[in-house]
């Protein structure tokens, strides 16, 4: 063991502050580099393909050590909180020619995934969000924050379901967790850190949240009651506090995000409709990628959080459509997205502004933006919807500001304040009369130049300038001697003698003075300009969140234009009905047209059984469907000539699914418990899309499995559903209850050769063209001749062969196929009696039945 003693100065004082962060990196400040130690070094080595070195030994050890230059850290910062690490950054904060012993140094910030404020750390089209959460029970708390633009939000979700679908939705860079609870794995894909319970106490957070909103309690949020909540919101705004050194003042606010005011969609829903990730886990091919236009940074963020967060309030999404009638109307949109070019991410710049990090260029932006706000409420107020107007009046307008910052900050400034030249000429007159001190250097040195050549009478004499002597007067060697008696010899050269005068020195003096005098003058100004603009922080703040807005509607109505979108309404009577509905993204990469398919639900058919080939279309049918119920519940125009529908609270969808291989969990358990979860949460308002439900397991069990939940979904659920399925059987299903209807997709064979003809059509498929859809696939002729003489076989009644062992169906599917008795099936089932169950109790059984059968 070694004791501090052994180590020297400098890495004492490198360890003590290493131990106050020991879960960060720590950039070490030394000169023009930040430098890493020990385990440090070789992590950071590793993750940023960087020579690890030694430095000299410290208690009788070689101390691994890499570094990276102070100028280029930003690109190397950008990489470590990209894989999820943070970086605690230590400054000389010490005047290193006073110091004895290694200068004083602090950890100025902390850099971590879900606290960035950084333009270059930040992707600008994507909310970066840090997140904590604590459970009671089964209840969870939610806290998030995205700290670029102060927006904080609470919630509070009941079950692991919940929970799970919201952190798929924020998708936050960097987690908080109660150090007692289990999270869910898909927030262990970035950042995540366990916190003391001590952090989540509400009491303590209470205090906290009232003393940063200056408030006496938070009912004007509407989180007064929200204790679970408000503990993690206490966890997080300290972490925040600590991670930053410094006031918060542009978060002023937090809101409670109410789930029953949205439709609710589980993480399997999220990632089956490709919002905006595709389910290889790529951006190209998603509903964001084909609606997103932008013309801000801002508007796209908003889009997105959009998408993810569809809203049951009917008034506000009429108010969004009507907003998009109006900018479709004569093509104002055009005019409106062309005002807001000049726009700059003011939310995140206003962040920088309050952090009192902004850079020049940022407010260079600022000011563009200020100065677009006329032309943009100008072209708002050519379009006539109330919503419109509003936004228009919350933008608002600064001449004020957009004058001062005009006059304040130079065209083109520099990116940093540091060497100056930030400040415009004419803004401040003591900053004028230094600079002019300093740039009238030149004219003074050739009057003076002159002035001794006259009064000498030596040719050669030049005044000059370096950074060593500072100014002197040079004399050629050959007439050094000439020089007058005041002149005090500075340095010689080969070939000439340099002097100094005392009216030299005096210049010099002034001219050097009033240089960094000039600089600390321009960062005072800064500063005071920082000062300015957060005075007025709260209405720039809000005038960011309406042009985002306007740019969403402007966006929405461009793309309502372009990809031929109708206004959706909402009616009260219990309907969905879409006619020729079209899928965005499939209809983008088609070569051959889309063909648009309607449907029709109503409280009389609730549920279509939807048959047909493979690569006959349906999963696009149902996807479009629920897309198509998406977009009309963010406001949106939609993806088909007709569209009424009643508000959907929930959307749900079971759609063909991998092993889950991170947990264990099998294809066939995944797609059961995604199946159980719809049984138990949808409700008579919620859209269900079943596909191929009961593929993950053996034919009966497949076929048992898919017949009761359709049933129990029919029944008493009652929710609107689409359910494809390759089991013809079901198709008799409308028999048995009314409100079932069958569909099917239509394809037809030509020479030997499926055609699929992608439209939808009453009534159920009659075949099933599997064998030619292997045929395209490339099946070679040998098996496929095989496979035919075997359908042959069994299209003559004959059952399919089964594995040994017992099975499960239940008595009536095994009717269906007019099994010969006794089959294993019916022996496992005789000790199953399914009689006067419900058809939910019935699936139960069934379920428990496999299970114990392996
Ligand atoms: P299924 O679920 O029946 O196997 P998919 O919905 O996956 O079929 O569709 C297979 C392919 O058929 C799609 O990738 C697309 O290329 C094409 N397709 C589907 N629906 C349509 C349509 N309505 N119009 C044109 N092409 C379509």
């Amino acid at each position: 063991m070694t004791s501090d003693n052994d180590h020297t100065p400098m890495m004492q004082q490198f360890l003590r502050i290493k131990a106050q962060h020991p879960r960060d990196l720590l950039f070490y400040r030394m000169g023009d580099f930040y430098e890493l130690f020990y385990d440090d070094a070789r992590r950071a080595a590793d993750l940023l393909d960087i020579t690890l070195t030694a430095r000299g030994k410290s208690a009788g050890e070689p101390i691994p050590m890499c570094g990276v230059p102070y100028h280029a850290a930003e690109g190397y910062l950008a990489r470590l909180v990209k894989a999820g690490v943070s970086v605690a950054i230590a400054e000389q904060i010490g005047d290193p020619a006073t110091s004895k012993g290694p200068v004083d140094r602090q950890v100025v910030r902390v850099v971590t995934p879900g606290t960035l404020s950084d333009e270059a750390l930040l992707d600008d089209r994507v909310d970066n969000l840090l997140l904590a959460v604590c459970q009671q029970h089964q209840n969870y708390g939610i806290a998030y924050l995205d700290l670029s633009t102060g927006r904080f939000r609470v919630l509070e979700v009941a079950g692991e379901e919940a929970l799970t679908s919201e952190l798929q939705r924020l998708d936050p860079a960097e987690t908080l967790y109660h150090e007692s609870i289990f999270l869910p794995r898909v927030t262990t894909r970035r950042g995540a850190r366990s916190q003391p319970a001590w952090e989540f106490d509400s009491d303590g957070a209470r205090r906290a949240l009232n003393t940063q909103f200056q408030t006496h309690d938070l009912k004007g949020f509407g989180c007064d009651g929200l204790t679970l909540a408000i503990g993690a919101a206490g966890c997080l705004l300290q972490y925040v506090k600590d991670t930053q050194r410094g006031n918060l003042p542009h978060i002023r606010s937090m809101s409670h995000e109410n789930r029953a005011h949205s439709v609710i969609m589980d993480a399997a829903t999220r990632r089956n409709l490709e919002i905006d990730v595709n389910l290889s886990g790529g951006e190209s091919n998603t509903l964001f990628s084909v609606m997103d236009r932008g013309v801000t940074a801002m508007g796209s963020r908003l889009l997105r959080r959009w998408l993810h967060r569809p809203l049951t309030d009917i008034a506000v999404l009429e108010a969004r459509q009507e907003a998009i009638g109006a900018l479709c109307e004569n093509y104002h949109y055009e005019t409106v997205r062309t005002a807001l070019k000049p726009i700059g991410d003011m939310e995140r710049i206003l962040t920088r502004v309050a952090l009192r990090s902004a850079r020049p260029r940022d407010l260079t932006r600022l000011h563009s933006s200020l100065e677009a706000l006329p032309q943009l409420r100008a072209a708002l107020a050519q379009a006539n919807a109330p919503r419109l107007a509003q936004l228009s009046q919350e933008a608002g307008e600064y001449p004020g500001l957009c004058e001062l910052l005009g006059k304040a900050i130079k065209e083109n400034p520099p990116v940093i304040i540091r060497d100056g030249g930030v400040i415009a000429d004419g803004y401040d007159t003591e900053l004028d009369d230094l600079r002019q001190l300093s740039s009238n250097a030149g004219d003074y040195l050739m009057e003076i130049e002159q002035r001794e050549r006259n009064s000498t009478g030596i040719s050669t004499l030049k005044v000059g300038y370096n950074r060593v002597h500072g100014y002197y007067i040079e004399i050629s060697r050959a007439q050094s001697a000439r020089a007058p008696a005041q002149y005090i010899r500075r340095q010689t050269l080969k070939n000439a003698e340099r002097f100094i005068t005392p009216e030299l020195k005096e210049f010099e003096d002034k001219a050097l003075s009033s240089k960094s005098r000039a600089l600390s003058r321009e960062k005072a100004l800064y500063e005071d300009l920082l000062e300015r603009l957060n005075e007025q922080l709260a209405g720039l703040q809000c005038t960011a969140g309406a042009v985002s807005e306007i740019d969403v509607l402007a966006n929405l109505a461009e793309r309502a234009d372009s990809l031929r979108l109708c206004r959706p309404s909402f009616c009260s009577e219990q309907v969905f009905e879409v006619s020729d509905g079209r899928h965005l993204v499939v209809e983008q990469v088609l070569e051959d047209p889309f063909i648009a398919n309607n449907t029709l639900l109503n409280s009389q058919r609730r549920m279509l059984l939807i048959t047909g080939p493979n690569m006959g279309g349906k999963s696009t049918y149902m996807r479009q469907n629920a897309v198509i119920a998406l977009l009309a519940h963010i406001g949106s125009y939609v993806p088909a000539t007709v569209t009424r529908l009643a508000p959907i609270d929930r959307i749900f969808t079971r759609i063909g699914s991998s092993d889950d291989l991170a947990s264990g969990r099998s294809t066939f358990m995944v797609e059961m418990t995604e199946t159980a979860n719809i049984l138990h949460n949808a409700t008579p308002r919620s859209l269900v899309l079943m596909d191929e439900v009961g593929r993950g397991t053996s034919t009966f069990d497949g076929l048992s499995l898919a017949w009761a939940t359709a049933v129990e979904l029919a029944r008493s659920v009652q929710a609107f559903t689409l359910f494809a399925t390759h089991y013809f059987e079901l198709t008799s299903l409308p028999e048995l209850c009314p409100t079932m209807a069958n569909v099917h997709l239509d394809a037809t064979e030509h020479q030997d050769h499926v055609v699929f003809l992608h439209n939808i059509q009453e009534g159920p498929a009659n075949r099933s063209f599997g064998l030619q859809v292997a045929k395209l696939a490339g099946i070679p002729a040998p098996v496929l001749d095989a496979a035919r003489d075997k359908l042959r076989e069994l299209e003559q009644g004959e059952l399919p062969r089964m594995a040994p062992g017992p099975r499960v169906a239940s008595p009536a599917q095994v009717d269906l196929f007019s099994a010969p008795a006794p089959h294993p099936v019916v022996t496992a089932l005789e000790g199953l009696d399914v009689d006067g169950l419900t058809p939910r109790e019935a699936l139960q059984k069934l379920y428990d039945l496999k299970s114990r059968l392996g």
